[in-house]
């Protein structure tokens, strides 16, 4: 009895000690990532947020893609110089976070967008529609299409509304899937450095299909991300060793 009530404190205090862990690396990923703070490919630094959320630092610059979450996961982080929203789902885009981030930054987003956030946010859109391309901020952005193809998927994404984005540095080409399947697009794309790839169900493809299409457009690293209760490690065993892709797992579900 007694050594199974001191097995279970030292178990309550071992889960404690590493609840408070994750507690403490969600604040560090989340506040402290001043722009010098994330994953250094050249000039490009990558600052995982949370989810689909991220920051993009280049040469001083800081690109915000789809901030959702409240505007107290921005807290500490430099402002944005330049926003992209991939599109309207509550996970990519929310006018309360917008509005609290504040800033004038241009943000880039489908007309869809524009249309769901208030007049004065709106005014700040930048409208690419899928294929269109745009320097804003500096950075030389396409828009590549975003959609579902499997037919009980339709739905969530259909063809045309949505954004995914490359997006030019000097060094890197850096691209963000947004919520899609492995459409021939994506499928097409070459010389990318950096690719955001999304796969949860039933909202964007399995981790098979997105480790199908990496071996194919072969970016030179890939971050899984919109991933919520998919198996990363099966997609990096997917995408192997052999196709010269670096697979990047990180913690895009921090405890706060
Ligand atoms: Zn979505």
């Amino acid at each position: 009895m007694r050594t199974i009530r001191w097995l279970s404190i030292s178990l309550l205090a071992a889960s404690l000690a590493l609840a408070v862990g994750c507690a403490q690396r969600g604040r560090v990923d989340a506040a402290s990532t001043a722009a010098v703070a994330g994953d250094r490919i050249g000039e490009v630094v990558v600052t995982p947020v949370e989810h689909a959320s991220l920051l993009l630092s280049w040469r001083g610059k800081t690109l915000y893609v789809d901030p959702v979450g409240g505007g107290e996961l921005y807290r500490g982080l430099p402002a944005p110089d330049l926003i992209l929203i991939t599109h309207l789902h509550p996970d990519h885009m929310s006018a309360e976070t917008l509005a609290a981030i504040g800033g004038h930054a241009p943000i880039v987003a489908p007309s869809s967008v524009k249309a769901a956030l208030p007049a004065e946010l709106g005014a700040r859109i930048h409208v690419l529609a899928n294929g269109e391309s745009a320097t804003v901020a500096g950075i030389p952005i396409r828009a590549i299409p975003a959609y579902n193809t499997t037919p009980e998927r339709l739905q969530y994404h259909p063809k045309g509304r949505d954004n995914g984005y490359v997006l030019t540095f000097a060094d890197a080409q850096v691209y963000i899937a947004g919520d899609t399947e492995d459409i021939p697009e994506m499928r097409a794309l070459r010389n990318i450095d950096v690719a955001f790839v999304p796969m949860n169900l039933p909202y964007t493809m399995t981790v098979q299909q997105a480790a199908s299409a990496v071996r194919e457009f072969k970016p030179r690293i890939v971050y899984p991300y919109h991933s919520r209760g998919s198996d990363v490690a099966e997609f990096a065993r997917l995408v192997g060793t052999d196709s010269g892709v670096e697979v990047r797992l990180r913690d895009w579900y921090p405890a706060r």
